[in-house]
């Protein structure tokens, strides 16, 4: 993609995104999920497939798991499952998270 203004070329978006960068709050996951006794709602699974940073997945024993590094703060996981209790989210603390490159 060439750039309108001045003829350069704009970086693809993966390239965008290759350039943000994540500070790791240890120990204090800011997306915690709270399983439900009968199992995973498909809400939940369903974020396995549409978290832009691919935070979720299924393990060993078919339940979804989160893994926030690289967690975009875009707040759709929290949306989708906001009727089934299932997550925790908040915010990271200050100086924590994500920290975007091109705004
Ligand atoms: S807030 Fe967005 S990027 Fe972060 S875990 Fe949820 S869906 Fe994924």
């Amino acid at each position: 993609m060439t750039d309108k203004t001045n003829g350069s070329k704009s970086p693809r978006m993966e390239e965008r995104l290759y350039q943000n960068r994540y500070q790791v709050d240890e120990g204090r996951p800011h997306v915690k999920i709270n399983h439900q006794a009968g199992g995973d709602s498909e809400e939940l699974k369903a974020l396995t497939k549409i978290c832009p940073a691919g935070c979720y997945s299924i393990n060993e024993d078919g339940q979804v798991e989160v893994a926030a590094d690289g967690c975009m703060e875009c707040g759709t996981c929290r949306i989708v499952c906001q009727a089934t209790g299932e997550l925790e989210w908040s915010y990271p603390r200050g100086g924590y998270g994500i920290l975007f490159k091109f705004g």
